[in-house]
């Protein structure tokens, strides 16, 4: 057995959140969804599953996930080869929802305990995205998420070629994206360049546009 089967037999097996989940208003069991393997060349760093997700235990297997694929270039194929795709989700089971229906934040304690095993398992990607504010806080420095979420996606320039910052897919965002039309014809260009490169095994592209 290989250090990531251990690990992911671990997280698997994982059930630190289960009182606290008791307490939500969907008092759910946990279901941990890794859905990963050593060596993928890209890694998708997300926030956490949603409704849709613990009940199929697949990431991104909902219309968020549609919305992703589309940004990125992928079809379904693709995407959810472990071999080529890597998931690391801040919490890798469903946190429930608060009492107006809104999914709850990841459960820090899943980060704090998996994250660093994690990626140690998986080995070093080609290109990393990161989906949403909470990842991408926690793995950039401070000083390119202190300006808040628009700014750190609006600075691709200002971060290495092998990562990518993007807000969430979510339909919550569909008001951010309407008014932020750079996105997808500035930044989802290089996006999906880069992204196929990755998979090639070729050089990433640079920003196109001098910054
Ligand atoms: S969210 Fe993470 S820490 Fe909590 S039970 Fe699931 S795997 Fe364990």
């Amino acid at each position: 057995m290989t250090e990531f089967d251990r690990l992911a037999h671990a997280i698997g097996a994982c059930r630190q959140c289960a009182d606290r989940f008791a307490a939500t208003p969907t008092g759910h069991d946990p279901r941990p969804v890794l859905w990963a393997a050593p060596g993928a060349p890209i890694l998708i760093a997300s926030q956490a599953p949603g409704t849709r997700v613990h009940a199929s235990g697949r990431p991104f297997d909902d219309q968020s996930g549609a919305r992703l694929r589309d940004w990125i270039g992928l079809d379904e194929a693709t995407f959810w080869d472990r071999s080529r795709v890597a998931f690391q989700p801040m919490a890798f089971c469903f946190p429930g929802q608060d009492a107006k229906g809104g999914d709850l934040p990841p459960p820090p304690i899943c980060a704090a305990t998996w994250a660093a095993p994690l990626r140690a398992a998986l080995g070093p990607a080609r290109l990393t995205l990161l989906v949403g504010g909470a990842a991408q806080r926690h793995h950039l420095p401070r000083a390119l998420t202190a300006r808040g979420l628009s700014a750190t996606i609006a600075g691709w320039g200002d971060l290495p070629a092998d990562v990518i910052a993007l807000p969430h897919p979510s339909w919550r965002n569909t008001h951010w994206l309407k008014a932020n039309p750079w996105f997808a014809q500035e930044l989802l260009p290089l996006v999906k360049a880069r992204v196929r490169a990755a998979l090639a095994d070729a050089p990433l592209a640079q920003p196109g546009r001098g910054d």
